[in-house]
């Protein structure tokens, strides 16, 4: 190792260059898989990137997942019959690895260092992209170093992500492990949303055309989001966004491409929320979002929304630009009342916001309005 303080200042500089430059390109380059993570829609895809484009873009020699299958969130996720369809070896439910994981990031730190030193046959499946039993079973497929690190939530771990590599030097004790816990911490968060998803289809409680949450779903949300706003005192907002002109889309482009055109809606408003936000196909052509926090965040989110929409990119089957644009009605509420005076809170700040999105269709549509309550009188701002 050469020492930096005998090293001329143009050298240092150019190698703390080279440093920063390396980081910032591995950064970018997390940041895609993480998008994918976040943007799954359901197990399937989540997986997919796990397994199959993260070990591409990092050139791992394994990726493997161990799940705890008693965690609330995964128990259906982790059925026997679930993931016989999936057909994955590479990610593990048995009891046994978990434990051993567990001893090993015993102080909830991610643990690294070479497999073949750790004598623990349940970890070695964990180390490995082989099956429990079989002809590939044993050190054979072992990476030469690895990366355990807890997917953890608060205090509650639901599982074990193990990064391997070919190279033993790769992962080591005593190097800096916050760019992976980071990434580690938004597996988790990812996992928890997919679940979330994948219950929500088991429910019929989605879309099927644009993959949102329907309209009784958003409506239960409601009520719980309001019941939480008055228990935490905390304010609570919810959009009311209307296509403009879509009937013309339909009757000029055609029924499939109004399709297309709602599921690329209905992405794009997703992507502008937070992972935590509920957005719902409220109707045909309208949606709803239930965002935490007040007007000014819920006006903000609102433009995001809108400008995104104006800037989607669609494109009729002559591959001809489809120009979109959106009306968004906006309603908050900072709760001061009783919780069972609560109960029709919600619906009545659908129905604000829903007034809200018709004034900005009268006002020329591609808009936000929002109505603020003045004297007791809403009055439209
Ligand atoms: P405005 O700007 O006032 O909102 O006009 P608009 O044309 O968007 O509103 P209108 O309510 O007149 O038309 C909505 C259209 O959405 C009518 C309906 O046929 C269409 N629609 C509803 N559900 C679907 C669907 O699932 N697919 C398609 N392609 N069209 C749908
Ligand atoms: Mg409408
Ligand atoms: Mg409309």
């Amino acid at each position: 190792m050469t020492n930096l303080a005998q090293t001329p200042l143009s050298e240092r500089l150019r190698s703390l260059v080279d440093t920063v430059q390396h980081n910032e390109r591995t950064l970018r380059r997390f940041q895609d898989v993480e998008l994918r993570l976040i943007g799954a829609q359901d197990f399937a895809s989540f997986l997919d990137t796990l397994f199959r484009h993260l070990p591409q873009e990092f050139s791992l020699a394994s990726v493997t997942l161990w799940l705890d299958d008693r965690a609330p969130m995964l128990l259906e996720l982790l059925e026997p019959n679930a993931l016989d369809a999936l057909d994955l070896p590479n990610l593990k439910t048995s009891r046994e690895a978990g434990f051993a994981a567990q001893a090993l990031c015993g102080d909830g730190r991610p643990w690294l260092g070479r497999p073949h030193e750790v004598a623990d046959d349940a970890l070695r499946v964990l180390f490995g992209d082989a099956p429990a039993q079989g002809p590939l079973r044993g050190p054979a497929t072992e990476p030469a170093s690895a990366i355990l690190l807890p997917l953890a939530a608060g205090t509650s771990v639901s599982g074990y992500l193990c990064l391997g590599s070919d190279d033993p030097a790769r992962f080591g004790a005593g190097m800096a492990t916050d760019i992976l816990e980071r990434f580690a911490s938004i597996v988790t968060a990812s996992l928890d949303n997919v679940a979330h998803r994948e219950r929500l289809k088991q429910l019929g409680m989605t879309d099927s055309l644009t993959g949102l949450a329907n309209r009784r779903y958003f409506d239960e949300r409601l009520r719980e989001e309001v019941m939480r706003a008055v228990r935490y005192r905390v304010p609570v907002a919810c959009l009311f966004i209307d296509i403009d002109g879509f009937k013309r889309i339909n009757d000029t482009y055609g029924h499939p491409t109004g399709d297309r055109v709602l599921a690329a809606v209905a992405a794009c408003v997703r992507q502008q929320v937070r992972l935590g936000d509920t957005v719902a196909r409220y109707g045909g052509e309208e949606f709803a979002a239930l965002l935490q926090g007040d007007r000014a965040d819920a006006l903000t989110v609102a433009e995001r929304v809108r400008l995104a929409v104006e800037r989607l990119d669609v494109t009729d089957d002559h591959g001809t630009h489809i120009a979109l644009s959106v009306s968004i009605g906006v309603a908050a509420r900072v709760v001061n009342c009783a919780p069972a005076e609560a109960m029709s809170l919600g619906q009545t700040m659908m129905q604000e916001a829903d007034r809200a999105m018709y004034q900005a269709k009268r006002n020329g549509r591609n808009r936000i309005e929002t109505i603020v309550e003045a004297g007791g009188e809403p009055a439209v701002r």
